[in-house]
């Protein structure tokens, strides 16, 4: 594939310079009595072309302030921003228009307009001021729209599309805007969970393709610790840890962030469950597979598996002409059951205590 990018641009990518990069940076709101609300306090973060980062922190922790105060539209209380080498403040709308594109969450107020029309409105910070477009800038969109896919929906009015196509829309336009920066706040909020991991190893594929550092807000965490090949948590001491998914839980970050009386993290899955409620054991025996769901089935009733002979029972998971059969010995009883459904019925009706 023949992509043509702005060469302007190409001088950023080549050097591994950030593209991105804070000091000192301190973010908060002018509350009335004089006090203000910190956020963030002296943090200090860069992020490199090729980047696919991931925002991540408990809900009101501060994601869309941050991407609101990287893109410029929010002052910080003090600190250092820096785009491609060059203080944001120093930046008219227009030039920071070349360096940096945003995707927000809420974007389908556009009525009446081709999917055409819309991606092309990411050039207009190149053009002229008569806006008028130029052939290279028809030559982008087109490759904008092949690359995320869109070609078929080129003509068709945004209003008429799906929400995951809408969102695959605005991302294109911000691709046409051929920034070194992109920045989407919770652009996967309210899709399915195939969009949301199409569109998440989409925009990934992209930074990598294109050299683009691209900064994603979400709440998705297991799709995050995923996809990310950086993830920016925000703290509890409001700060900003930047690292790779696999390290910030390996060294505990991820679940100190997250971590809740109710619900833990398991790091040992990478999932995060609800503390169970009973205390029983089981040790279980049979195939991966049926072995996998079942262990979930139970943990959501509160029963606990363990390897160990201190279980309180075995359960026998056995394959018997296509038919699967779980076999329970609880002291000196065994029952067999032909579901799932049939042994949760059966254990949640029993009483432990
Ligand atoms: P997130 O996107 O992580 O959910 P936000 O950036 O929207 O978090 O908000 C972070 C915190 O900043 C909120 O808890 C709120 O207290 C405060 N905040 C957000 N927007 C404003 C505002 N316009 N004025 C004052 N405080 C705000
Ligand atoms: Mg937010």
């Amino acid at each position: 594939m023949n992509i043509k990018i702005n060469p302007q641009n190409d001088k950023h990518f080549a050097d591994g310079k950030p593209t991105l990069s804070a000091s000192e940076l301190t973010v908060g709101y002018k509350e009335r009595k004089k006090s203000v609300n910190i956020l963030f306090e002296r943090v200090k973060f860069s992020i490199y072309p090729g980047d696919f980062v991931c925002l991540l922190g408990p809900n009101g922790s501060g994601k869309s302030t941050l991407l609101r105060i990287i893109s410029g539209i929010q002052k910080p209380i003090d600190g250092e921003i820096l785009i491609d080498g060059k203080n944001i403040a120093a930046y008219d709308s227009r030039e920071l228009a070349k360096k940096i594109s945003i995707v927000l969450t809420e974007i389908f107020d556009i009525n009446n307009a081709s999917v055409y029309s819309i991606v092309s409105m990411g050039r207009y910070p190149h053009n002229n001021w008569l806006g008028i477009l130029r052939r290279e800038d028809f030559e982008i969109v087109d490759n904008m729209l092949k690359v995320t896919d869109l070609l078929q929906y080129k003509d068709k009015n945004f209003f008429e599309l799906s929400d995951g196509i809408r969102q695959k829309v605005m991302i294109a336009r911000a691709l046409a805007q051929d920034t070194p920066l992109i920045l989407l706040d919770e652009p996967t909020a309210y899709l399915d969970a195939p969009s949301r991991i199409e569109i998440m190893h989409m925009l990934r594929h992209l930074a990598k393709q294109f050299r683009k550092s691209i900064i994603v807000s979400s709440h998705d965490l297991d799709l995050a610790l995923q996809a990310a090949d950086k993830i920016m948590l925000i703290t509890k001491e409001k700060n900003i840890e930047i690292d790779t998914p696999e390290d910030l839980v390996l060294n505990g970050h991820f679940e100190t962030v997250f971590n809740t009386k109710e619900v833990k993290f398991h790091p040992q899955k990478g999932i995060f469950k609800k503390k169970a409620e009973k205390k029983i054991t089981l040790k279980i025996v049979g195939s991966k597979t049926e072995i996998f769901w079942t262990e979930r089935a139970l943990e959501r009733i509160g029963i606990s598996i363990r390897p160990d002979k201190d279980a309180l029972g075995l359960l026998q998971i056995v394959k018997q002409n296509n038919e699967i059969l779980w076999q329970l010995n609880i002291g000196t009883e065994t029952f067999t059951f032909y579901s799932i459904g049939e042994l949760l019925d059966y254990l949640s009706r029993l009483n432990f205590s």
